[in-house]
């Protein structure tokens, strides 16, 4: 029983690692306290760069969790150290003795409505990344039978002082560049606008999908922030942008705005670390030992990381912090206890 393994948070990076853990020979019990495993994963239609869809990746994981016990609609009541072990308790009444604890929390969506000059939650016509995600998703038929002109507005809740978070939250430039592209592809006469700071393509391929948008799309990235967003009678949003390129202010009316609303830390965040006694970052994510050298390692003995639990991540890089996490726990286990 010390040899288990609690895993929490079963997204991508907590089902990648507990598989791992099971072919090394451990029985991980794997925590999500949503009805169903997947995180985000199961929530995004395609992926970026090339638009494969999600489900593709996530189908064959689920389909592989023998050896593994997990508990959905479930969460952590509470962690104590006892001796060389933790002590966790669940919400479900059960509780278990473990010499390894591996936080996968991953993040939340920025709460779009904080930046009120958007209009989310006011405005029918603004939605998020993930509310198109899940509108691209559902097949259904578009939500307004005028999608025309559409804008997206970059760096929603990251880069913003104002809204609690300078840091840049990674995959959002390309997000909207996919789902810009993926606009383009249902609606051909539609006329897209990007309004960003500055783009941040990093990956491989990303560039090339940058590209694409431009040559093949004509989509229009526009440098500047969005100031302002109101609704004309009809319904339609008159939107204020300033193009800090030509330095020329723009009002232009849209039948739809997308907000890349970027990564904040998952909710329980701040509850866990206490539990445990570890840190987070005054970005509120979890803080590992070194960034560098051992990003899935915590301050604590026993206490590992994996995934967006640390700060904004892709789905490649949550995984193979999953794996490499997993050979942690393992060489951690099989050190001989200090008596
Ligand atoms: C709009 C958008 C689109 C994206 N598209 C792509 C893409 O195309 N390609 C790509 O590579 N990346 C994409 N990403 C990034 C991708 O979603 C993340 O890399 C990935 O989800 C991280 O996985 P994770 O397991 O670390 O976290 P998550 O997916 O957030 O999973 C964490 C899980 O932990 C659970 N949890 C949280 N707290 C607790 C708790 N206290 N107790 C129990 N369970 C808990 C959650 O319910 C969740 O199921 C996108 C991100 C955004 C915002
Ligand atoms: S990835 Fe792009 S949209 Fe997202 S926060 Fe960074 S610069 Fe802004």
């Amino acid at each position: 029983m010390s040899q288990n393994i609690v895993v929490i948070g079963g997204g991508p990076a907590g089902i990648e690692a507990s598989r791992r853990l099971r072919d090394l020979g451990y029985t991980p019990i794997l925590i999500e306290k949503e009805p169903f495993l997947g995180g985000h994963l199961a929530r995004w239609d395609r992926l970026f760069p090339d638009g494969v869809e999600a489900r593709t990746f996530l189908e064959p994981m689920l389909a592989d969790l023998e050896g593994i016990k997990y508990f959905t609609d479930t969460e952590v009541s509470s962690i104590n150290r006892l001796k060389d072990t933790w002590v966790v308790k669940l919400s479900n009444g059960l509780s278990a003795q473990v010499r390894a604890i591996l936080l996968t929390t991953g993040f939340d969506l920025f709460k779009a409505e904080k930046k009120e000059e958007y209009g989310y939650g006011i405005y029918d016509r603004v939605i998020t990344n993930a509310d198109l995600e899940a509108w691209f998703k559902s097949g259904a038929a578009p939500q307004f039978d005028d999608v025309k002109t559409i804008g997206f507005v970059h760096c929603v809740g990251s880069r913003d002082e104002k809204a609690g978070n300078r840091q840049c939250s990674k995959v959002c430039c390309v997000t909207a560049v996919k789902q810009a592209c993926e606009i383009k592809e249902r609606f051909p006469e539609a006329n897209v606008y990007c309004f960003y700071m500055d783009l941040r393509m990093f990956g491989r391929k990303y560039e090339d999908l940058y590209l694409k948008a431009q040559k093949e799309h004509g989509i229009r990235f526009v440098r500047g922030r969005v100031s302002e967003v109101s609704e004309d009678l009809d319904g339609h949003l008159f939107v204020k942008a300033e193009d800090t390129l030509f330095g020329k202010p723009m009002k232009i009316k849209l039948d739809m705005l997308v907000l890349m609303a970027g990564m904040a830390p998952a909710a329980g965040t701040q509850a866990l670390a206490r539990m445990v006694n570890i840190q987070t970052g005054d970005d509120g994510f979890f803080l590992p030992k070194s960034l560098i050298v051992s990003p899935f390692t915590s301050s604590r003995e026993g206490v590992f990381f994996a995934g967006a639990a640390t700060g904004p991540k892709t789905i490649p890089e949550t995984l193979s912090e999953a794996s490499a996490a997993a050979l942690s726990i393992d060489r951690y286990l099989k050190t001989p206890v200090k008596s």
